[in-house]
C-alpha cells in the first residue's frame, strides 16, 4: 500500500470512529404483522371448544407499546373455570389416559412442528402484546417453546423406562398459571410436560399476555389434540385463584411473583394437590478480575437489558472486584450508550416496552427510591418514544447491601452495582437475599467457577454466559424462589406419581 492510500484509508477510518462515537443512526427495520390474524374478541377455549364467559364479561389487551388495543378477552369466572376443569377431567378419564404414551409423543411433535410453521406470526404477537423486542421472541421464546415440545414428545414413551424399578403414573388435572414476561414458552413448559406425563391442563395467562396462549389453542385444534385434553381460561387473579381452588384439580403448577406464590402456598396447604412455585429472583452476577471483560460486560448487557429485565432470572445485582470496576462500569456505560430504547417491533430494537403502565410505575418508583437511598444514579441520554411505555437502561452505582433496589425485585431494566475484594466476600453478599434463583460467574479460571457454584445458594448458575436456556436442563430456585424444577427430567417429575 503506498503511503498516500495508507493516508487515505487512515483518514476513512478516522471518520467512521467519529461517526460512532457521535452515535450510530439505523434506519427504522420494522417487522411487518401483516400476516398476523387477530380476532376482535376471543372467548374460553374450553373442551375443544371457543365458549362464551357464563358472565359475558371481557376485558381489552393493548399493545404497550403503541397504547392501541389490539383484542377483547373472555374473562372467566368460577363457572367458568369449572366448567374447564370438568372438560379436562372427562378428557384424562376417557381420552388421554386411555391411549398409548406414544400416541401421546406424536400429538406432542405435531404442536411442536406446527408452532415452527407459524413461527413469525407467535413472534410478532408477543412483541406486540407483550412489549418485548421481536428479535428477542423471534430467536428465543418461540424457538425454545417449540423445542419444549418436541423435547417433552421424546419423553412420552420412555417415561417407563426412567426410573428404574419404579412405574411413572400420570396425575389428572393440572390448574397452570403462568405470568407476562414470557407468556407462549412459560404455557409450553407447563403444558409439555404435563400432556408427555399423560395428564390433562386448564391453564390460565397473564391478564395483559392472552393472545399466544389463545393462539397455541388453534395449535392445538390444528394438530387434532382430543377435546378437553388442553383448555385455556383468560382472566386475572380472581380466575387464577378459582383454578387453584377447585377441588378437582390434582396439581398447580405457578410462575409469578412471590406474593401471590405465597396465597396459593396457604390455599392449597391440607389438600392433596402437588405444588410447583417459580417465584422471583434477584440474581447476583459476579466478575472477577481475571474474567474476559468484554464478554462479561456483554453478558451482563444481556442479563439485566434486553428484555428489559423482565426476566425473573434477570442480573439485576452486579458484583465487580475492585481492581476491575472503573474499568467494568466505564464500559458498561459505554455499552449502554449504545443501546437502542424504542419500538419492539423494529429489529434493531434492544430494549422494548415495559409490559403495562402498572410496571412501568412499578419501575419508575424503584428509580425514585434508589436515588433517595443515595445511590448515584446513571441513565444514557436517549429519547423515549412519547407514546407506549419505556424505561430507559439504568445503572445504579453506590449502592449497599441494605439498600431496597439491592433487595427486592424490580423486574425492569435496573442493575445495582457493587464492588468486592475477596471471594469470601462476595459470596457473603450475593447469598445475602431472601431468593435464590440465578447467579452468574465470570471468571477465567474454572476451579473458581466451581467453587463458586457449590457455595452461592442459586437454583442456576451461569458461568461466562447468561441467560441460557435448554429444554433439557431444569430450571428453578429455592428460598422464597419456588419450589420443584421444570425442564429436562425433573420438570416431569412434579406431573408423575411414582409407585
Ligand atoms: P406478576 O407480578 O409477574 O404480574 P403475579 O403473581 O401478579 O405476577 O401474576 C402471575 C399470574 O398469577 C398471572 O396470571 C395472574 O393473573 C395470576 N394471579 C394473580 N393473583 C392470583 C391469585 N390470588 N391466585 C392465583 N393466580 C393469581
Amino acid at each position: 500500500m503506498s503511503k498516500k492510500q495508507d493516508k487515505t484509508q487512515k483518514a476513512a477510518i478516522a471518520d467512521l470512529a467519529l461517526d460512532f462515537s457521535s452515535g450510530f443512526k439505523y434506519e427504522p427495520a420494522p417487522e411487518s404483522s401483516s400476516h398476523v390474524k387477530l380476532e376482535k374478541q376471543y372467548e374460553l377455549f374450553i373442551d375443544g371448544k371457543w365458549v362464551a364467559p357464563i358472565d359475558e364479561k371481557y376485558f381489552e389487551t393493548t399493545s404497550p407499546a403503541t397504547e392501541q388495543v389490539l383484542s377483547r378477552i373472555a374473562e372467566a369466572s368460577a363457572a367458568d373455570v369449572d366448567k374447564a376443569v370438568k372438560a379436562a377431567r372427562n378428557a384424562y378419564e376417557n381420552v388421554w389416559s386411555k391411549i398409548s404414551a406414544k400416541e401421546r409423543g406424536k400429538y406432542l411433535f405435531r404442536i411442536a412442528r406446527i408452532i415452527q410453521e407459524k413461527a413469525r406470526e407467535f413472534a410478532v404477537i408477543e412483541t406486540m402484546e407483550g412489549g418485548k423486542p421481536i428479535r428477542e421472541s423471534r430467536d428465543i421464546d418461540v424457538p425454545l417453546a417449540a423445542n419444549h415440545f418436541f423435547y417433552y414428545a421424546g419423553w412420552a414413551d420412555k417415561l417407563e423406562y426412567a426410573f428404574p424399578g419404579k412405574k411413572a403414573n400420570s396425575i389428572g388435572v393440572a390448574g397452570q398459571i403462568i405470568p407476562w414476561n414470557f407468556p407462549l414458552l412459560m404455557a409450553a413448559w407447563k403444558i409439555a410436560p404435563a400432556l408427555a406425563a399423560g395428564n390433562t391442563v386448564v391453564l390460565k395467562p397473564a391478564e395483559t399476555t392472552s393472545l399466544t396462549a389463545l393462539k397455541l389453542a388453534e395449535v392445538f385444534q390444528e394438530a387434532g389434540l382430543p377435546a378437553g385434553v388442553v383448555n385455556i381460561v383468560t382472566g386475572a387473579g380472581a380466575t387464577g385463584a378459582a383454578i387453584v381452588n377447585h377441588p378437582d384439580v390434582n396439581k398447580i403448577a405457578f410462575t409469578g411473583s412471590t406474593d401471590v406464590g405465597k396465597i396459593i402456598q396457604k390455599a392449597i396447604a391440607g389438600t392433596n394437590k402437588k405444588l410447583t412455585l417459580e417465584l422471583g429472583g434477584k440474581a447476583a452476577n459476579i466478575i472477577f478480575e481475571d474474567a474476559a471483560i468484554d464478554q462479561a460486560v456483554e453478558g451482563i448487557v444481556n442479563g439485566i437489558f434486553f428484555n428489559q429485565g423482565h426476566v425473573c432470572c434477570a442480573g439485576s445485582r452486579l458484583f465487580v472486584q475492585e481492581g476491575v470496576a472503573d474499568k467494568v462500569i466505564k464500559k458498561l456505560k459505554d455499552r449502554m450508550k449504545s443501546l437502542i430504547v424504542g419500538d419492539p417491533m423494529d429489529k434493531n430494537t434492544d430494549i422494548g416496552a415495559i409490559n403495562s403502565k402498572e410496571q412501568l410505575k412499578k419501575i419508575n418508583d424503584y428509580l425514585k427510591i434508589g436515588v433517595n437511598e443515595g445511590a448515584e444514579i446513571f441513565q444514557p441520554a436517549c429519547t423515549l418514544p412519547k407514546k407506549g411505555y419505556f424505561c430507559a437502561p439504568t445503572l445504579f452505582l453506590h449502592t449497599s447491601q441494605s439498600h431496597r433496589i439491592v433487595q427486592e425485585e424490580i423486574f425492569g431494566p435496573v442493575l445495582a452495582i457493587q464492588t468486592f475484594r475477596t471471594v469470601e466476600e462476595v459470596l457473603e453478599k450475593a447469598n445475602n437475599t431472601p431468593y435464590g434463583l440465578s447467579a452468574g460467574v465470570w471468571t477465567d479460571k474454572g476451579s473458581k467457577i466451581f467453587n463458586m457454584t457449590t457455595k452461592l445458594k442459586a437454583g442456576v448458575v451461569w458461568a461466562n454466559t447468561y441467560n441460557k436456556f435448554d429444554p433439557a436442563s431444569p430450571f428453578g430456585g429455592y428460598k422464597e424462589s419456588g419450589i420443584g424444577r421444570e425442564g429436562g427430567l425433573h420438570g416431569l417429575l412434579p406431573y408423575l406419581s411414582l409407585s
